[in-house]
């Protein structure tokens, strides 16, 4: 079911906006990219009882993340537990401390199965029987997110931020349907 609470992509330097498009960067000011929300439309529709409703899973909070569908990895992603940490909470001089661990998260024990998930739910819809290339540890996240495909060498060095590691592509075909 599509939906519209995410059509544009806004440059966090200087507020141009772009199509919510495989793009990453201001062309004016090389600015990143952010997903820019209609929270108007959100609010209109999103109700706490709504997203209690929904799989324990980061996707209950689906208007408020970038992909125009229904995501299509990671559908177990999130939903970690908050521990109370009381000698925390009197260290910092609060009432009360919560730390959310995100050791337990799925598939890969991190906190970045979520991120991975998000981009390559939004790789699919973008890239009609396409690839993702992701670097360093987050190539053995997505290979995680779509294991039963398996990476794919590209074969050539990623380039990005002096990774060392190859660059390796990620089924994004629906041959393994997700998870
Ligand atoms: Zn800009």
């Amino acid at each position: 079911m599509a939906r519209k609470f995410f059509s544009k992509l806004k440059c966090r330097e200087c507020g141009r906006t772009y199509p919510a498009q495989a793009l990453h960067v201001c062309e004016f000011d090389f600015g990143p990219l952010e997903a820019d929300y209609d929270y108007e439309a959100i609010g209109s529709v999103l109700t706490r009882k709504l997203i209690e409703s929904r799989s324990d899973s980061m996707w209950r909070y689906r208007e408020l993340l970038p992909i125009e569908g229904d995501p299509t990895v990671g559908k177990q992603v999130g939903f970690t537990p908050l521990v109370k940490a009381d000698r925390l909470a009197k260290a910092i001089g609060v009432k009360a401390c919560y730390v959310k661990n995100d050791t337990v998260n799925h598939p890969t024990l991190s906190f970045k199965d979520r991120v991975v998930a998000v981009a390559l739910s939004r790789a699919r819809e973008l890239i009609q029987g396409g690839g993702v290339c992701l670097d360093g540890k987050f190539s053995k996240l997505g290979g995680s997110e779509c294991g039963q495909c398996g990476p794919r060498k590209l074969g050539a060095d990623s380039g990005g931020l002096g990774a060392k590691q190859s660059a390796e592509q990620y089924c994004l075909r629906n041959e393994c349907g997700g998870n």
